[in-house]
């Protein structure tokens, strides 16, 4: 990782440092951070040499060899500075609420747009609406795509930023074209790494974030670190990580709930941990225990399910969204507890 002693590199600069990495088999990816931009060196940085002939360039401050298999998202790297910036809250300074149906019913768009405006009315920052959806049984509701309009028009009447799911290479730029602003990606495609670089060559120079949720599949840690590191190393450092529960162990949850690795993962790394507690435990009426857990434990932010009447929900909501009242009381309780944990 090369750090320039400007802000930003000229592009004659930028010229000669691809140029002599070239030598040695080597790319540079610029990294736009929100202070500055820094220059990872994509391919086998343990060359001296070529160490060497970039140190001595009277514009490069320093080379940073970070011994990590995530260079970018190590809380060691340059880049533990950056904040996430969503519809104008900093992730890190207050806790961030993303709130939302699990599936959006093309067919009754109304209870998403009572849905969004709830979710406005309870003190969440981002909207959440699942249009494409994974889902275990084929023949189930697979979402569609007339959902993305309705998900905009959700954005444009509350002015919340939205979060959606993309399973596939082509609804990236669906989603990025409609201005979705936080594209999600599932447990089940955390692993697929095509899916992780597509979206990162996507959203590399634009202010998109990545919702990364854990794969139930995803062993150490590291495994889910590194899956954000592949977004990362196309340029765009803004992958939020978020738990939403594990393989089950218990009878009774849905998912085991990984709250509790929170603190775990912000030894390691500096992204910001948002958790799932929807996913994690499956039922509406053990989520507002699973959401305060996960701030105890030092989340910078909850993504909820939420539905304005969830028995008429698709999708997961008629288990697991909570309604706009249990909503409300379960985000003000977690601001409380985000204030008394900062001290
Ligand atoms: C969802 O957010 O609705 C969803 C399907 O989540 P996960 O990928 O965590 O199962
Ligand atoms: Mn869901």
């Amino acid at each position: 990782m090369i750090l320039p002693k400007s802000t930003r590199l000229t592009s004659d600069q930028l010229a000669e440092i691809t140029a002599i990495v070239a030598e040695f088999g080597c790319k540079i990816q610029p990294i736009v951070g929100a202070m500055r931009s820094i220059y990872a060196i994509v391919g086998d940085e343990r060359d001296d040499l070529m160490i060497n002939r970039l140190e001595g360039l009277d514009y490069v401050d320093r080379i940073d060899r970070i011994q990590s298999p995530f260079k970018l998202m190590d809380k060691r790297s340059d880049l533990a500075s950056h904040r996430i910036k969503i519809g104008g809250v900093t992730l890190g300074e207050e806790l961030f609420i993303i709130a939302g149906a699990c599936t959006i019913d093309p067919k009754n768009p109304n209870y998403f747009y009572e849905t969004a405006a709830a979710v406005k009315e309870a003190g969440a920052n981002a909207l959440r609406g699942g249009v494409w959806k994974p889902r275990t049984n084929p023949y189930t509701f697979q979402g569609d795509v007339k959902s993305l309009d309705i998900l905009m028009e959700a954005s444009r009447r509350t002015g919340l930023p939205v979060d959606t799911e993309v399973m596939e290479e082509a609804h990236i730029k669906l989603a990025l074209d409609a201005g979705v602003t936080t594209l999600q990606v599932g447990a089940r495609n955390a692993l697929n790494y095509s899916l992780l670089r597509a979206i990162g060559k996507a959203i590399g120079e634009k202010d998109t974030a990545v919702l990364l949720k854990r794969s139930i599949h995803m062993g150490p840690l590291n495994e889910f670190i590194s899956a954000a590191e592949y977004i990362a190393a196309f340029g765009n450092p803004n992958v939020i990580l978020c738990p939403r529960g594990t393989t089950p162990t218990l009878d009774g949850f849905r998912n085991h709930p990984d709250e509790s690795i929170t603190p775990l993962l912000k030894e390691k790394t500096w992204a910001p941990v948002v958790v799932d507690p929807s996913h994690s435990v499956g039922k509406a009426s053990y989520v507002p225990a699973a959401a305060l857990a996960a701030v105890a434990y030092g989340a910078d932010g909850l993504c909820i399910e939420a539905h304005v009447e969830p028995a008429k929900g698709i999708g997961d909501d008629p288990k697991q969204a909570l309604t706009p009242d249990v909503l409300k009381k379960t985000i003000a309780q977690a601001k409380q507890l985000w204030a008394i944990r900062r001290g």
